[in-house]
């Protein structure tokens, strides 16, 4: 065994992205004694977490994921001064451009509920558009929908943040540390066995996102999520892109663009990617890409490639993330699935998951919709808005 390290703990959370060391954060911060983290990785937050595009939005279909982004993203507002770490935060807006007439009347309602929550998200028809994004080839574009308080932040910097505040509060979280087996007796679990040694404990998170139905094997738990291969391409500086170009998603498309340095940051999700740990390049889905990303935004053509990777979104099968603890196995709780748009909800997602332990439910928002139990009702509610 590692010299130092811990044999017993209160809690342990398996996994140092978003959702881990924002939910260790938050379990130390409501006074939860003994946590610890381990992630596999040689550095936290650098798989999905590090992998994805920053983005931050309201704009879904489903009330709670509205609500849940209500809440993070004011917590990503304090998050300077709360955390004494800067996550360049940036609300440069999110502007969804429909092409369908199908997509138009589900934007609708589901504008018409973000209206209802306090979200005030803008109608906006083609030239209203045009003149808000010149560069963009609006072709076939029937309308849109904006909203302002959306934009950017840096996963890097809001997982270095929620790490060193859980340290100061107490919590150990190592990495270098992969769970190997987890032991339960008697319906209970009570042990993580890790390449360090074995920590004795009552509670297991589960927040390894994409690998979490791995870790669900371990304690013989189906758990639902795919992992799916998603790419970024970042381009070389294109001085023509004005400072208040927003985050733009062509929506039937699955095409994405935002500003990354100097340059532009795009994506195009594959819709016949298959499931798997898949982590390279696929470079002829990366040419239809970006076949189609400069024919949507032309000016492209005229930049190199600065960085390009894959990273894993974790999907399930209505794209709602399962949260919760697990009924059949007494102090196992999941947090994963969150379907390409987890980074925004990591901040609530982990307050929440405190209050599920320490406090037997949470209270600051209902995850019932969220939890494991409704695969076993067969209770499915897709979110449309998915990306
Ligand atoms: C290309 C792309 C773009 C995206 N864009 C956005 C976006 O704009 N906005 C947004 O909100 N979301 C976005 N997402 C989704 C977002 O990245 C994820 O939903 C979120 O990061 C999930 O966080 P996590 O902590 O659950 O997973 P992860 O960050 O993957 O963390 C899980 C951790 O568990 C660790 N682990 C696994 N197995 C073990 C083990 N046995 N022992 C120890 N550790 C283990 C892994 O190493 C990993 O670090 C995007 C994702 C991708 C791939």
């Amino acid at each position: 065994m590692a010299q130092g390290f811990p044999k017993t703990a209160d809690v342990v959370i398996i996994g140092g992205g978003v959702m881990g060391t924002s939910t260790a954060y938050h379990l130390a911060r409501k006074g939860a004694q003994k946590v610890v983290l381990i992630e596999r990785e040689p550095f936290f937050g650098v798989m999905s977490t590090g992998q994805c595009a920053g983005g931050i939005r309201h704009q879904f279909s489903s009330e709670i994921n509205i609500r849940l982004s209500i809440e993070s993203i004011r917590m990503l507002e304090a998050f300077p001064e709360e955390m004494g770490q800067d996550i360049d935060l940036r609300f440069i807006g999110y502007l969804f451009l429909l092409t369908d007439e199908e997509d138009v009347a589900a934007f609708r309602a589901n504008v018409a509920l973000q209206h209802s929550l306090g979200v005030k998200t803008q109608w906006l028809d083609p030239s209203q558009i045009a003149r808000r994004v010149p560069l963009l080839n609006l072709e076939a574009v029937r309308a849109g929908t904006f909203y302002q308080r959306e934009g950017l932040c840096d996963p890097a910097s809001l997982v270095q943040g929620y790490v060193t505040n859980a340290r100061k509060l107490g919590a150990r979280l190592f990495t270098n540390t992969e769970a190997v087996g987890i032991r339960s007796s008697g319906g209970h679990i009570s042990a993580v066995e890790t390449n360090q040694g074995l920590i004795q404990t009552p509670v297991v998170v589960n927040a390894c996102g994409a690998w979490a139905p791995q870790i669900g094997r371990m304690v013989g738990v189906d758990i639902p999520i795919e992992p799916i291969r998603r790419q970024i391409v970042v381009t070389t500086p294109i001085p023509e892109v004005p400072p208040d170009f927003p985050f733009v998603i062509f929506f039937r498309e699955s095409l994405y663009f935002h500003p990354e340095g100097e340059g532009i940051l795009t994506g195009k999700s594959n819709p016949d990617e298959t499931s798997g740990y898949k982590l390279s390049v696929d470079p002829d889905w990366e040419m239809v890409h970006m076949d189609e990303a400069m024919v949507r935004m032309p000016i492209l053509q005229k930049a190199g490639l600065l960085s390009h990777w894959a990273g894993l979104y974790e999907v399930t099968p209505d794209a709602h993330p399962i949260l919760g603890r697990i009924p059949t196995l007494e102090g196992f709780y999941l947090m994963a699935g969150f379907s390409g748009h987890g980074l925004m909800h990591g901040p609530m997602v982990g307050r929440l998951m405190a209050e599920e332990i320490l406090d037997g439910r949470t209270h600051t928002l209902n995850i019932d919709p969220f939890r494991y139990d409704r695969f076993l009702a067969g209770e499915l509610h897709p979110e449309y808005n998915v990306v």
